[in-house]
C-alpha cells in the first residue's frame, strides 16, 4: 500500500466523469482501494473518491465518523463503494459544513439531500443497497459529485457561505 498525491483543484482529472469499473474485483482495483484507504487515513478525511487520486474510476470511500460539527455521526468503517448509483433522494436538504482534500484551507456550506437510497457494488463484488441519513448521507453526495466531476464549491449557494478552514476552526 502507497499514500497517493492528492490532486488539487485545478488539476483536469477532478473535472472528468469518471467511467465505470470492469470487474471490482481484479487487483489493480483492490489495490487501488488500498491505497485509497491509507491516502484518506494520512490525510484524516472522510471520504476520498479515485479521481482525486488521478484515477477517474466510478470509485470513492465513504468513512463517516464523529467530528465536532457531527457528533452524532454514526460511527461507519470505512466502505468502498464501486459504480454507486443514487436511487431515491429525499425533498428536505440541509446545509452542512464540508471540505475536501483536493481544496486545502477552505470549508463551505454545502445543501444535501437529508437522507438518500444507493446502490454499489463492495470490493468483494457484491451489490448492495443501502439508505443513508444526514453525515453519512452528505459524505457520500460529496463523493458521488467527485466521480461526475464536480466538486463542493460548485454547490454552495452563495461565496458568503465560503470560509477559511483556519476560521472555521476557530468557531468551533
Ligand atoms: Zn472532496
Amino acid at each position: 500500500m502507497i499514500i497517493k498525491q492528492i490532486a488539487q483543484l485545478g488539476q483536469p482529472v477532478l473535472r472528468e466523469v469518471a467511467r465505470k469499473v470492469d470487474d471490482p474485483r481484479a487487483p489493480v482495483i483492490q489495490a487501488l482501494i488500498d491505497d485509497m484507504l491509507m491516502t484518506m487515513a494520512d490525510a484524516d478525511g472522510v471520504g476520498i473518491a479515485a479521481p482525486q487520486v488521478y484515477e477517474p474510476l466510478s470509485l470513492f470511500i465513504v468513512a463517516s465518523r464523529p467530528g465536532p460539527r457531527y457528533p452524532y455521526a454514526s460511527q461507519m468503517g470505512p466502505t468502498a463503494m464501486i459504480n454507486p448509483e443514487i436511487l431515491w433522494v429525499s425533498d428536505d436538504t440541509v446545509k452542512g459544513w464540508e471540505g475536501c482534500l483536493s481544496i486545502p484551507g477552505l470549508r463551505g456550506l454545502v445543501p444535501r439531500h437529508t437522507r438518500l437510497g444507493v446502490r454499489y457494488f463492495d470490493r468483494q463484488g457484491e451489490v448492495r443497497e443501502e439508505e443513508y441519513a444526514d453525515f453519512p448521507a452528505r459524505v457520500f453526495q460529496h463523493e458521488f459529485d467527485h466521480i461526475q466531476g464536480i466538486v463542493f464549491i460548485d454547490r454552495i449557494e452563495s461565496t458568503r457561505d465560503l470560509v477559511t478552514e483556519k476560521e472555521y476552526m476557530r468557531s468551533l
